[in-house]
């Protein structure tokens, strides 16, 4: 079996402290792989710089001269961690890249490297996507663990089809890469998308490691929106409960109102009135609720209508 050419995509954002540990890292995996006969000679890495404000993107560059497997791709902004895996993938697999495969990891290197070989295999097996899933985050903090784990069951509940406790560290063969091309919205969550192309799947054990270097880039903002979008994109469930939600509290308006409406005719209307106050609130605060979240998806469905490109490549090295 010829041995396929593989692009390891790595989203880069003000990664100028973890870079000079990750590519020594990440080629000397392409070098091991290549030995083994299980990867292309042409394979190579592509680091996406998603706008940097410090000096990734001059070490890119600098590695690209040592190395011509270190391909890099510049955007001109900051789009985003799933827009820039994005952009990374697409190029990968188009005219010049023509990667049979691409691995996707965040460049801190925080998933096991390991894994990637095992991908491979797995693809040799018959299988266009292989998760990486972490069996274990004790190096993340409790808070970031407890806030993750109960996101990806959420997820669950909420009916989406995604696979617990998996990020953004996966496998996918070209034409899942080209069918995920033809998901077209801008609030991109890959994770629910991927399980969605359908192809033969399967996933290997990782454990998750602390980040060597650098902060982390993920803002609890960034972080707070990719889970927003992580349920709204997928599911209408949310509306659905607000409704439900609402129409509960309408009966016990009404049943207020008959409640102050007999103490009205008995004559002791005057206690009344707190109850009617406190009712006003509840159903207020509801109407806000319920109209926010409206708020959400009509946004969503305005950014969707204006088809806008997701990302603009300032330069591709290659
Ligand atoms: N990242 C990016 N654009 C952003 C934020 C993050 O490309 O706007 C990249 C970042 O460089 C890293 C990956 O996404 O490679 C994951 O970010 P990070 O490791 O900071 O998140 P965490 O692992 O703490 O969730
Ligand atoms: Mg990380």
């Amino acid at each position: 079996m010829t041995p396929i050419k593989l692009a390891i995509v790595a989203p880069c954002y003000n990664e100028a402290e973890m870079l000079p540990i990750s590519l020594p890292r990440l080629l000397s995996l392409l070098d091991s792989m290549t030995r083994e006969g299980k990867v292309s000679a042409d394979s190579f890495l592509l680091l996406v710089n998603d706008g940097s404000r410090d000096s990734t993107w001059q070490i890119i560059t600098e590695a690209h001269e040592r190395d011509k497997r270190c391909h890099g791709l510049n955007l001109s902004c900051n789009v985003g961690h799933q827009n820039a895996i994005m952009a990374g993938m697409l190029t990968a697999v188009d005219g010049v890249g023509m990667a049979d495969a691409v691995v996707t990891i965040d460049a801190d290197l925080q998933d096991p490297l390991e894994c990637i070989p095992e991908m491979v295999d797995n693809y040799y097996d018959g299988y266009d996507v292989v998760y990486g899933v972490r069996t274990s985050r004790q190096s993340d903090s409790f808070i970031k663990r407890f806030t993750a784990e109960c996101f990806y069951k959420l997820q669950s509940q909420l009916g989406l089809k995604t696979i617990y406790n998996h990020a953004d560290f996966r496998f996918m063969s070209r034409r899942v890469v080209i069918e995920l091309e033809k998901y077209e919205e801008r609030n991109l969550y890959l994770r629910g998308i991927v399980p969605m192309i359908g192809y033969p799947s399967t996933t290997v054990d990782e454990t998750r490691m602390a980040r060597e270097a650098g902060e982390t880039k993920y803002t609890w903002r960034k972080m707070l929106r990719l889970a927003f979008d992580g349920i709204t994109s997928f599911s209408v469930r949310p509306m659905y409960m607000i409704l439900t939600l609402g129409m509960l509290f309408v009966l016990v308006g009404i049943g207020i109102g008959i409640y102050v409406v007999v103490s009205l005719l008995k004559g002791v209307a005057v206690p009344g009135w707190s109850s009617l106050m406190l009712s006003l609130w509840i159903v207020g605060g509801v109407m806000l609720m319920a109209i926010g979240l409206v708020g959400l998806y009509v946004g969503k469905v305005y950014i969707e209508t204006k088809h806008r490109p997701r990302y603009h490549v300032e330069q591709y090295l290659h």
